[in-house]
């Protein structure tokens, strides 16, 4: 799996090189292609690592799997400096709390209070966005229960849910995104935003 690869001592031959990478100083894309699957078991995987400067935060690694065959998709990010846990949070109330940018690693927690908490778990994804990317993606999950959900209650309080992200995006409503992980490679970079301990 990616954690395999990410901290084995002697990578296996071929697999994208950090050391080297670092060396340059325009954003670089490292891919590996006809790997092994971990889901479906065809050499069909692609393994693909970038770094990007994320300024106030520093560098991220970008590392992603592809599978052609099965669609198998799974993608984290990593800071190149030890972080320690850390929790950030930021009301959001107008355009440009949207923009913010968000690193989220595979382990954060991400909260929106009285709204829903994801959890991380094997399925989730890392990956670099701005808050509204963030929201978006929290809609598809809410939607995408709504869709399956058979109960009428329950479809009527995703809907509603759903008018409280929307009109907090619109600047209508306020309301907080909570980012909680425990490896620290997670942040919401915003003068607004407020760090703590986790
Ligand atoms: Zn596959």
């Amino acid at each position: 799996m990616l954690k395999k690869v990410k901290k084995e001592e002697k990578p296996p031959k071929n697999v994208p090189s950090r050391k080297i990478s670092s060396k340059k100083k325009e954003p670089e894309i490292s891919e590996l292609k006809g790997q092994e699957c971990p889901m479906c078991k065809q050499k069909s995987l692609t393994l693909t690592e970038a770094e990007r400067d994320i300024p106030y935060f520093g560098k991220v690694y970008i590392f992603s799997m592809t599978c052609s065959n099965c669609k198998y998709h799974k993608s984290d990010v990593e800071v190149a400096e030890k972080q320690q846990p850390c929790k950030y949070s930021l009301e959001i109330s107008g355009d440009n709390d949207l923009n913010a940018r968000v690193v989220k690693s595979s382990e954060a927690t991400v909260k929106i209070p009285h709204i829903i908490t994801i959890e991380p778990g094997p399925g989730s994804n890392g990956y670099i966005t701005n808050v509204e990317g963030v929201l978006n993606r929290i809609k598809g999950i809410i939607e995408s229960t709504r869709d399956v959900e058979e109960d009428k209650e329950a479809k009527k309080k995703a809907s509603k849910l759903l008018k409280k992200i929307n009109r907090a995006m619109f600047g209508q409503e306020k309301i907080k995104l909570i980012i909680e992980d425990p490896t620290g490679n997670s942040i919401i970079i915003s003068e607004k935003a407020i760090k703590s301990k986790l």
